[in-house]
């Protein structure tokens, strides 16, 4: 076999690597030195409802140990695992490394989710415990399962509060202390349980152990130098339920004892005064955020001198040069980062130099950044498995400690995805040029990418499939200035039923959260299909560019 023949084509980071700590949990990890910086904020909430509520490293540390205890208390044995259902609070870390910390896992589901949604997720994950807060408890209160609830309210029937939780816990004491050695906990159990589509089909869970996402923190981190510790201010926007606002947002700060300025939603006016009045030095954002950035008139409301802002970062979706462009026109002195991760990868991957590293030599524009330490990876023919050598396009693999374990119950996905090497097959096309620096250049998984946020096409197929008068469906990606891309579908109806493109749209939307919602569709007589039967995504959506430019 020719292919296994062929000399592998393997590139590595030109940093040397760097230790990963052989001994702690993610939470031990993040917190540790968490004493030192006692009365330091650690998490501030900007503005909004609940206006300004801080947490100090101290608190930090010690209420996700309360929280840790309380579910053990409550039952939760290792490996259990609690869907939380919080938008970007200041407590949704402490939420996240106390169910860590007590043994379980961790699985963030989007706040906008519809019932339907969080109710699937749930049940794949077989979670036994669930955190709301008021504006998802209406969601969740009718899983069946205990609900954890965070807000003011007691009067929540069902649910378990927060505080009195907290309280109880206290009230029994520890008599032996529960510290991380007593659970047993290794590195290598499942701490965290993501859902993403991966390369195709539906969401799943991707189980990630404490060690992938400390390996994962060590890479990523891996230029800061001890000076810049305790010195960042970063933005939290990015959802806490996504992998980009946990590790690469939340998980990364606190280890560095930064300060996280917490946001609920974007609103471009909320988004530059909270900019300004917590004088945020870093906030990694994605591209559709830096557009309103850059268009806005809003944005001329404000006096950008007060900006403290030395660099963003996005990811989660390719950044147009054009708007880059604009970006460093409107704000010039900020620095523009880009980063590429993916779920199953445990966050970041490939990533522009930190904000600290100045003097360095930074990734070259447009290019989504250099391998960072530990990480290996290559580009391949995705038929023949074959790796490419420099300045070939290919699809991107990865390997390193930060692979993910697999697909929850999923063992055929997991094996289509990670191969019998280690690789992570990344489902993106990419490569890497002589000075190292990496360039994604395509996608060639189904899935879509709203605003950065996940879309599954099968998803919505499955949902279009249930309507009395489809027939077939197929739903791919179409590219949007704004959202980056949207969802589109072509949908072959019954004949003699009356229903119009408008009416199936509307039946998606309110069946879907709505950044999944179908924003062009067709009807066609037939879907163009592979011989052996697989949707030709990328044949509808050239067709569709076509007769758009018509
Ligand atoms: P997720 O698991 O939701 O983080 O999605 C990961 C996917 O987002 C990747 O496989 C890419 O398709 C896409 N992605 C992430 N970062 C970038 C980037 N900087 N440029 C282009 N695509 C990206």
């Amino acid at each position: 076999d020719i292919a296994m023949e062929a000399e592998e084509h393997i590139f590595r980071s030109k940093h040397p690597s760097v230790p990963v700590p052989e001994s702690l949990t993610l939470p031990g990890f993040v917190l540790a030195g968490a004493e030192k910086y006692a009365d330091k904020v650690a998490l501030v909430e900007a503005g909004g409802d609940s206006g300004g509520k801080t947490l100090t490293y101290g608190e930090v540390a010690r209420d996700t140990r309360r929280f840790a205890w309380a579910l053990q208390s409550f039952g939760l044995r290792k490996g259990h695992v609690v869907v939380v259902a919080l938008p970007n609070l200041a407590i949704y870390p402490v939420v996240a490394l106390g169910i860590m910390a007590a043994g379980g896992v961790f699985s963030g589901v989007n706040p906008l989710a519809t019932p339907a949604e969080i109710r699937k997720q749930v049940e794949d994950s077989e979670a036994k415990l669930i955190v709301a807060d008021a504006s998802t408890y209406h969601k969740v209160k009718d899983l069946g399962i205990p609900i954890i609830y965070i807000g003011e309210e007691k009067l929540i029937s069902g649910g378990i509060s927060w505080d009195e939780l907290l309280e109880a816990s206290d009230k029994a004491g520890r008599t032996t202390a529960m510290e991380e050695k007593d659970q047993k906990l290794e590195q290598s159990d499942v701490c965290a349980l993501p859902y993403s589509s991966g390369t195709t089909g539906t969401s799943k869970g991707v189980m990630l152990t404490h060690r992938n996402l400390i390996a994962n923190l060590c890479s990523s981190l891996f230029s800061v130098p001890p000076e810049m510790v305790g010195q960042v201010t970063i933005l939290g926007l990015m959802p806490f339920f996504h992998i980009y606002g946990i590790t690469g947002i939340c998980c990364a700060a606190l280890r560095n004892k930064g300060r996280v300025v917490v946001l609920r939603r974007f609103e471009l006016r909320g988004f530059l005064q909270a900019l300004i009045h917590h004088e945020i030095t870093f906030a990694p954002i994605v591209p559709p955020i830096m557009l309103a950035m850059v268009k806005s008139p809003i944005v001329d409301e404000f006096d950008l001198g007060g900006l403290k802002l030395q660099s963003v970062m996005t990811a989660a979706a390719p950044l147009a040069p054009e708007l880059r462009a604009a970006f460093e026109e409107k704000f010039p002195g900020v620095e523009v980062q880009e980063a590429y991760g993916l779920t199953e990868h445990s966050c970041i991957t490939l990533s522009h130099c930190d904000p600290s590293r100045k003097g360095h030599r930074n990734a070259k524009k447009h290019s989504v950044g250099f391998i960072l330490p530990n990480i290996e990876v290559k580009f391949i023919d995705p038929e023949s498995g074959h790796s490419f050598s420099k300045n070939t396009p290919g699809e991107l693999c990865v390997r390193s400690e930060c692979v993910m374990q697999g697909y929850f119950k999923n063992k055929e996905e997991t094996n289509r995805t990670v191969d019998q090497d280690g690789w992570l097959h990344t489902g993106d096309i990419g490569y890497i040029d002589d000075d190292g620096d990496v360039f994604i250049v395509d996608r060639i998984k189904e899935l879509i990418k709203y605003k950065g946020f996940q879309v599954a096409p099968a998803e919505l197929e499955a949902i279009l499939l249930a309507h009395p008068s489809v027939v077939d469906a197929a739903v791919f990606a179409l590219a949007d200035e704004e959202a980056g891309e949207i969802p589109a579908a072509c949908v072959v109806k019954k004949s003699g039923v009356n229903e119009t493109e408008e009416d199936i749209m509307r039946f998606i939307a309110s069946n879907v959260a709505s950044y999944k919602k179908i924003r062009v569709l067709r009807f066609l007589n037939s879907i163009p299909k592979s011989p052996s039967g697989k949707i030709l995504r990328r044949v509808l959506k050239d067709s569709f560019n076509y007769t758009q430019q018509q």
